[in-house]
């Protein structure tokens, strides 16, 4: 250690290399110094403030007259060959790189003064990837979506499901991307993905040869979807309308379900009322909470349980009000935020902007449909393997292209 300064926020230790000189190519000793080597790695932070190491390494020649090396600097314990930060940072990029995305993960390590942007974050998870798997044949793998940024941009990850690591991170979440990645991978004979079509798609398209089968996590997704969907129908309880209101006609249907769900059950309250019944022997009866009963019979009609719980930092609670100004073509977030923050509002620009952009998705494909006379049907995704089911339907074709995938589904 020669010494310790602070300098543009950071302290930065000098120190010289311990003095290895034994050649990386041929191994042997040499007692012949060439030049001097100055190395800067970034090192774990001290009390929040960034260190980075300025170690002076020693570059030698290699005396083996026989060696394909002339030269060589010394190499270090603790960091790989032109690597800039030390395997212990390293290792934690990695570990926040595979639990929080790409740039949570930057946020979070600038925070504990290790900054760290997002590419090289993902640079690391695919380099420590490749290295993992040492070129052993990829026999079966996963593919999921990864956030790069939470709720934005998704990039895809590929899991070795055999060795139980990631094989590789994909920048984008597309079909073409994925049939390319798999098309490189001939070796592939079993695919695990969601039950979008598009990681579908991209396999069938670049690994036909491979058999596509759902995780159990999406397995298990499907049957709470379906378990919640049933309820809501048969339910004397109002079921709980999960999602904001979008044009979707799928969400629709369902929003559609629990009302008249909520309805039916608020006119077997009203005759019981009718009837002369107490509001716990009500309750006791329909097995609703009895002051959800009381404050029914107060209102007069059945409360919307989610609005109930609504509170003005959503901007459903302004639900109303949205959708009149959206109706008469009123669509600029900014604006629609500014009345909104003067009504009340207190969440933020970007949850409002979530709300606002499945809307106008939702009247971008109304629009397309009605221009272009095309009627789209929603099929649900197929395993090509089984010709089972496996999604409930998240891609779109035209009805011609549907046509034609029954076609030769049929023909299968
Ligand atoms: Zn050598």
């Amino acid at each position: 250690m020669r010494g310790v300064v602070f300098r543009e926020n950071r302290w930065i230790e000098s120190a010289d290399g311990a003095g290895a000189r034994s050649c990386p190519e041929c191994g042997g000793a040499s007692a012949s110094r060439h030049s001097w080597h100055l190395r800067r790695l970034q090192d774990l932070p001290i009390q929040g403030v960034p260190v980075v190491l300025e170690l002076r390494l020693g570059r030698w020649r290699c005396l083996d007259d026989g060696c394909a090396r002339k030269t060589f600097v010394e190499r270090l314990t603790t960091a790989f060959p032109f690597a800039r930060k030390t395997q212990r940072v390293t290792d934690l990029v990695r570990l926040f790189g595979h639990a929080a995305g790409g740039r949570t993960s930057e946020k979070l390590l600038a925070r504990l003064a290790m900054p760290i942007s997002d590419n090289a974050i993902l640079r690391q998870l695919k380099r420590h990837a490749s290295e993992r798997r040492d070129g052993a044949p990829l026999r079966a793998i996963a593919i999921d979506d990864w956030s790069w940024r939470k709720g934005f941009n998704y990039g895809t990850i590929i899991v070795d499901l055999e060795r139980r690591i990631v094989a590789d991170v994909l920048e984008t979440r597309s079909a073409k991307e994925t049939a390319d990645w798999v098309k490189r991978h001939p070796e592939i004979e079993v695919v695990s993905r969601d039950r979008c079509g598009l990681y579908a798609q991209g396999v069938r398209q670049g690994a036909p040869q491979a058999r596509q089968v759902a995780d159990r996590f999406h397995l298990l997704q499907n049957l709470r979807e379906s378990i919640e969907r049933h309820m809501t129908r048969i339910s004397r309880f109002a079921g709980r309308p999960q999602l904001p209101p979008t044009t979707g006609d799928r969400h629709a249907a369902r929003r559609g379900e629990c009302g008249h769900a909520r309805q039916a059950l608020f006119d077997r309250v009203s005759s019981l009322r009718a009837s002369g019944k107490t509001f716990v022997d009500i309750a006791a009866q329909i097995g609703v909470d009895h002051r959800t009963v009381a404050k029914w019979i107060k209102t007069g009609f059945p409360l919307h349980r989610r609005r109930l719980a609504l509170k003005p930092t959503s901007p459903l609670y302004f639900q109303e009000f949205l959708s009149r100004r959206w109706a008469e073509g009123d669509r600029v977030g900014r604006r629609l935020f500014h009345d909104l923050r003067h009504r009340g509002y207190t969440g933020s620009f970007s949850n409002l902007e979530r709300l606002l952009s499945t809307w106008r998705a939702g009247s971008r494909e109304k629009k397309q449909s009605e221009q272009q006379y095309r009627k789209f049907i929603e099929i649900p995704a197929v395993d090509p393997a089984t010709g089972w089911q496996i999604s409930p339907g998240h891609c779109r074709f035209s009805l011609h292209e549907a046509d034609a995938a029954t076609h030769a589904r049929r023909e299968r």
